[in-house]
């Protein structure tokens, strides 16, 4: 079937099986509200079941082993319609896209077929108290036991662990290797004996991040997912899923995904209008502005991921993406907000929905600068990685890691 041929037939069955968005009753997509990932796992069975989940995965996996451009038809094409987003990130486009790179054949078997047909969710056990940015430090310990490995450690920050079933763990195994090669990465199940899951509540209310804490968790040689202490490769490939996911550039992701409050669903023209302010220069020089980035923005990230497929950019490109979406959204939110102005905080005279999105959309500013790597650390790795520029210093570099001077107690 060729690509037309594909677009048709999924416009087709989507007019046919999923449900279209009600703009003045949009889909629930809170990832904190776990009937939201009920939601997500029935039409992902649905999307499963005609055919059309895993456009990019390998068929013995699950997919439909077909390149991006029948994934792009299907995204255009399902515009407009509700679909299972929250899937899309962690699970499908960093867990799954990882375990398709460097999981064992009967991981992939397992576990992307699972998720496809919407009975598996995956998410990220990795940051640690001591290691976000830093990565490479985290102290969680394995240990290998009577045959089995036992884990020993805490995870923060790790995104909906509730309403997951396995979570890629990165783990210590050699103290005595430098902080890069004594890492091995498991694949955890969440309702084992051992793990516990906190929620953590953030400034807007919402609460989708978890603490997880692992104690004597047992798991048998072939959770390992690669090889034992090549566990930095596997974050390394998995932290280049997720740069390109969170800048809109993977194919493992299905969808454009339109969540109503996002700051570009939100008309600030019309914003503009309903608060009398079209003719001021400040406010056409912001929207305008703004405007041209989204422009950017759509042509940089088919651009860049071109590119990369091609080899004309290197892998760590994904960090160019990223770090343009984290500003453009930046830039969208101090628009909109220096636009509705005190409004925005106190509640406005137009008390719109609008405004109360805007609210919600400025207490979570930070979250696009921060999740995914950070955009420091998106700039460090563009310099040393795209431009070749010197790598930063590290006192650590080489030393063994047990030998590594730090605050912690092990
Ligand atoms: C929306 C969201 C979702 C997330 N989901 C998950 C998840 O599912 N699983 C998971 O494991 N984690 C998750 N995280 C955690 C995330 O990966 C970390 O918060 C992030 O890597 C930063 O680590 P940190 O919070 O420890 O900050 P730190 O690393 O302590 O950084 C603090 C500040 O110092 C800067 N900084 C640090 N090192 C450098 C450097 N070398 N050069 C320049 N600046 C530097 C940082 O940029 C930052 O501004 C999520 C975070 C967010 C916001």
């Amino acid at each position: 079937m060729d690509v037309q041929e594909f677009r048709a037939a999924a416009r087709a069955w989507l007019a046919a099986n999923m449900p279209r968005v009600d703009p003045d009753n949009p889909p629930n997509y809170q990832i904190d509200d776990t009937a939201v990932w009920q939601r997500s796992r029935e039409l992902q069975r649905r999307i499963h079941d005609g055919g059309f989940a895993g456009i990019c995965f390998p068929a013995e996996y699950g997919g439909l082993g077909l390149t991006r451009e029948y994934q792009r038809s299907f995204d255009d094409e399902s515009a407009g319609y509700e679909l299972p987003y929250p899937l899309n990130v962690p699970s499908l486009a960093i867990c799954c896209a990882t375990l398709l790179d460097v999981g064992s054949e009967a991981q992939k078997r397992e576990h992307i077929s699972a998720a496809l047909r919407g009975e598996e969710i995956l998410c990220q056990l990795l940051s640690e108290p001591g290691a976000g940015s830093d990565l490479a430090s985290v102290t969680t310990r394995a240990e290998l036991k009577d045959g089995n490995w036992v884990i020993n450690g805490a995870k923060i920050w790790s995104t909906a662990v509730f309403a997951a079933d396995y979570g890629l763990c990165l783990t210590r195994t050699d103290w005595t290797e430098p902080k890069h090669q004594g890492l091995t990465m498991f694949l955890v199940k969440i309702d084992a004996p051992g793990v516990t899951v906190r929620r953590i509540v953030d400034i807007n209310g919402h609460a989708e991040f978890c603490e997880v804490f692992l104690d004597n968790v047992v798991l048998s040689p072939d959770a390992m997912v690669g090889e034992l202490n090549n566990g930095w490769t596997v974050a390394s490939t998995q932290l280049g899923h997720e740069r390109r996911a969170m800048g809109g550039g993977s194919e493992f992701a299905s969808g454009v995904e339109e969540f109503p409050d996002s700051n570009r669903n939100i008309d600030l023209v019309a914003l503009a209008r309903a608060l009398g302010t079209t003719a001021d220069p400040a406010t056409r020089a912001g929207i305008g502005r703004l405007y041209a980035r989204w422009a950017v923005h759509d042509t940089l990230i088919p651009h860049v991921m071109g590119r990369m497929a091609t080899g004309e950019l290197p892998a760590a490109s994904a960090s160019l993406i990223r770090l343009f979406v984290a500003e453009t959204e930046h830039l969208a939110n101090d628009v909109a907000v220096g636009l509705a102005g005190p409004g925005v905080v106190v509640g406005g005279a137009h008390d719109s929905a609008e405004e109360r999105a805007l609210a919600h959309n400025l207490l979570a500013r930070q979250i696009i600068s921060i999740g995914g790597g950070t955009t420091e650390m998106a700039r460090n790795v563009i310099s040393e990685r795209v431009l070749n520029m010197p790598r930063e210093f590290a006192a650590d570099r080489g030393v063994p890691f047990n030998e590594v001077r730090s605050n912690r107690s092990s």
